[in-house]
C-alpha cells in the first residue's frame, strides 16, 4: 500500500447497493453541492433520500486518499442502520474500533486499556430493535470510498476536477449559483458549500473570510503500512494487537503535548501535537522530514526510546505537520438571501481532540436535507435559516467540548487528590452521542419557525442539559487557561 493512491471510481469502490433505502417523494428542489468530502457526500445522499435533485462538484481531480483516521459518532452509524443499511454493513466491515489507554508523555500508563466512553452500549433503532454499536474509528479514504459507492449507486453526478471560485445568489429569481475556475456559472435552487476550511462562500455569507488564529499548536500526523512499523521488533512488541486482534488507541500527554499511537492490523498511525512555529499551514499534503519530529522528541524529558523508534519507521514524505488554526464559533452559516448554506468544516471547524468534525458535518447534512424537505421548493430561505438555528448552539458546544478535551490530553492530571481528581480521559457525553439529527429536526422545525416569526422563545434541546448557551471566543478560553483559572460550564456534559 503506498501512502497516496488514487481511488479509481470504476475499480476501487466497494459494491454497495441502495436497494433497501426508502426514498421520500420528489420535492422538485435542486441542490448543488460544492465539495465531495464527508460533509458534501453525506449531504448528497441525504438530499437525494429526501427527494431533492442533487449534483456535486469537487476540485480534486479524483477522490483523495490523503489523511489518516477519524472517529464517526455512533449516532451516525445508527442513522445508517435506519436509513442506509448497506452503508451500515460496510462501516461494520471497515471499522477499526478498539480500546483506549491513557499514558504520561513518558509512556507510563495511567489507565486502560478500556472501552472508549460512548454512552450506553446499545442504541435503539427505528424498528425498535436494540443494537450494540461500538466506537467507530475509520480510515478516512475507506470511509469516503463507502460514501462514494452509495452516491455512485444512486447515479448522482460528481464532477471531479471542478474548482469553484465564487458563489452568488439572485433572490428575485429565487436561484443561487457558483462560478467555476473556467468562468462557467452553474445555478440551482440552493447551493451547499461543503468545501471545507478554505470555503469560497464566506465572501457572500459573511462578507469576508473568518479570522483564523494560530493556536500555537501543530500536529504531526501519519499513517502507513503496519509492516514497516513492526519490522522493528521493539516496536512490534511494544504495540501488539490485544488478544491477538484488538487495536488500542493510546493517548499520551504532558508538558503541553500529546502523542497518539494507533496500531491496527494493517495500518500504523501516530499523531503528535507540539508547539507550532506560526506558519499556519493547513494541508493534508504538505510533508515534513522526520528529523523535525525527532528534534522535538529529543527535548521531552523521559520520552521513551521505543516511541522514537516507532517514529523512525515512518516512510519518507509520510509525515504532515498541520498547524491547528482556531476559528471562533460563527453564528451565521447562510447567505443574505438564504440560498447558499455552509455545512461541515466550511461552517465550523474542530480541534482534532474533539473527535467530532466528520460527525458534525454529517449531522448538518441530515438536518439540512430534512429542513429543505419540510420547507419545500418555495421556502428555501426560511428552511436554511431554521437549519442554521437548529444546529448552531449544538455545534458550538461540541467545539467547546473539543477544547476541554485538548486541555486534558495535553496536561493530564493524574493526582486522585487534586481538586478534580484524576482527569485525562476524553469525554464524549451522552448529549453528543445519543442524538438523532433527523428526529430532532422533524420535532423542532415548527418551534423554530414560530420563534423566527413571532419571537416566541426557543431553547435548544440538543446541547448539555442545564447549560444556557453563551457566546465564547477561543481567546477568552486561552486567556483563562493562561491565568490558571478553572474552566467551568454549568449543566450536565456527561
Ligand atoms: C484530503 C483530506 C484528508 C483528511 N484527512 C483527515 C484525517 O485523517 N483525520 C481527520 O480527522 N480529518 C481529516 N480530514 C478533515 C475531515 O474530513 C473533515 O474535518 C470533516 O470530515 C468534515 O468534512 P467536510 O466535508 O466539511 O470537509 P472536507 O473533508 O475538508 O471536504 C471538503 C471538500 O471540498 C473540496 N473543495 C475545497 N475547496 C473547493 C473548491 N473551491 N471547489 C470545489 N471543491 C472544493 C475539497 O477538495 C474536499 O474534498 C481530511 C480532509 C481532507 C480534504
Amino acid at each position: 500500500m503506498s501512502l497516496h493512491q488514487v481511488i479509481d471510481l470504476d475499480r476501487d469502490l466497494p459494491e454497495l447497493s441502495t436497494k433497501e433505502v426508502n426514498f421520500h417523494p420528489p420535492t422538485g428542489l435542486s441542490c448543488l453541492i460544492v465539495g465531495a468530502g464527508v460533509g458534501g457526500l453525506t449531504t448528497a445522499l441525504e438530499c437525494r433520500r429526501k427527494g431533492h435533485r442533487v449534483r456535486v462538484v469537487e476540485k480534486s481531480p479524483a477522490p483523495s486518499t490523503a489523511g489518516d483516521f477519524f472517529s464517526i459518532g455512533r449516532n451516525i452509524i445508527a442513522h445508517f442502520y435506519n436509513h442506509w443499511p448497506d452503508l451500515a454493513a460496510e462501516c461494520e466491515r471497515i471499522n477499526y474500533s478498539g480500546l483506549i489507554a491513557y499514558h504520561k508523555i513518558t509512556g507510563e500508563r495511567l489507565s486502560g486499556p478500556e472501552p472508549v466512553p460512548i454512552g450506553e452500549p446499545t442504541m435503539t433503532l427505528n424498528d425498535g430493535s436494540e443494537r450494540i454499536i461500538p466506537f467507530n474509528r475509520h480510515h478516512r479514504p475507506r470511509f469516503v470510498a463507502a460514501l462514494l459507492a452509495q452516491v455512485k449507486d444512486l447515479g448522482i453526478d460528481v464532477a471531479f476536477g471542478t474548482k469553484v471560485t465564487d458563489y452568488f445568489e439572485d433572490s428575485d429569481r429565487q436561484r443561487a449559483g457558483i462560478v467555476l475556475e473556467s468562468g462557467e456559472r452553474i445555478e440551482a435552487d440552493v447551493v451547499i458549500a461543503a468545501d471545507g476550511i478554505g470555503t469560497k462562500s464566506n465572501k457572500l455569507v459573511n462578507g469576508g473570510d473568518t479570522r483564523a488564529y494560530s493556536s500555537g499548536i501543530s500536529i504531526f500526523r501519519t499513517s502507513f503500512p503496519v509492516e514497516l512499523a513492526i519490522s522493528d521488533h521493539e516496536v512490534r512488541d511494544r504495540w501488539p494487537l490485544l488478544d491477538g486482534d484488538l487495536p488500542c488507541l493510546e493517548i499520551w500527554g504532558g508538558d503541553n503535548m500529546s502523542f497518539f499511537v494507533q496500531r491496527y492490523s494493517d495500518i500504523m498511525c501516530w499523531l503528535m501535537t507540539h508547539k507550532g512555529d506560526g506558519r499556519g499551514i493547513e494541508s493534508w499534503n504538505q510533508t515534513v522530514d522526520m528529523s523535525e519530529v525527532l528534534k522535538i522528541t529529543s527535548k521531552i524529558r523521559g520520552f521513551p526510546e521505543v516511541a522514537e523508534r516507532l517514529i523512525k519507521t515512518t516512510p519518507k514524505d509520510g509525515i504532515i505537520d498541520w498547524e491547528i488554526m482556531w476559528r471562533d464559533p460563527r453564528e451565521n452559516w447562510i447567505s443574505p438571501g438564504g440560498r447558499v448554506v455552509q455545512v461541515g468544516d466550511s461552517a465550523h471547524t474542530f480541534l482534532p481532540s474533539s473527535g467530532s468534525g466528520a460527525t458534525q458535518a454529517m449531522e448538518d447534512a441530515i438536518s439540512l436535507a430534512t429542513c429543505l424537505q419540510i420547507g419545500g421548493k418555495s421556502n428555501v430561505p426560511i428552511a436554511t435559516k431554521i437549519h442554521n438555528k437548529l444546529r448552531f448552539e449544538r455545534v458550538s458546544c461540541v467545539q467547546l467540548s473539543g477544547f476541554m478535551n485538548h486541555q486534558k490530553q495535553s496536561n493530564p492530571v493524574d493526582d486522585a487528590d487534586s481538586e478534580d481528581g484524576p482527569s485525562f480521559k476524553i469525554s464524549l457525553g451522552n448529549w453528543m452521542v445519543m442524538y438523532d439529527s433527523e428526529k430532532y429536526t422533524y420535532a423542532h422545525y415548527g418551534e423554530v419557525l414560530n420563534h423566527l416569526f413571532s419571537g416566541a422563545p426557543f431553547r435548544a434541546k440538543n446541547i448539555p442539559r442545564g447549560y444556557t448557551y453563551k457566546p465564547w471566543t477561543i481567546k477568552e478560553l486561552l486567556d483563562k487557561v493562561e491565568r490558571g483559572e478553572k474552566l467551568y460550564f454549568e449543566g450536565d456534559w456527561s
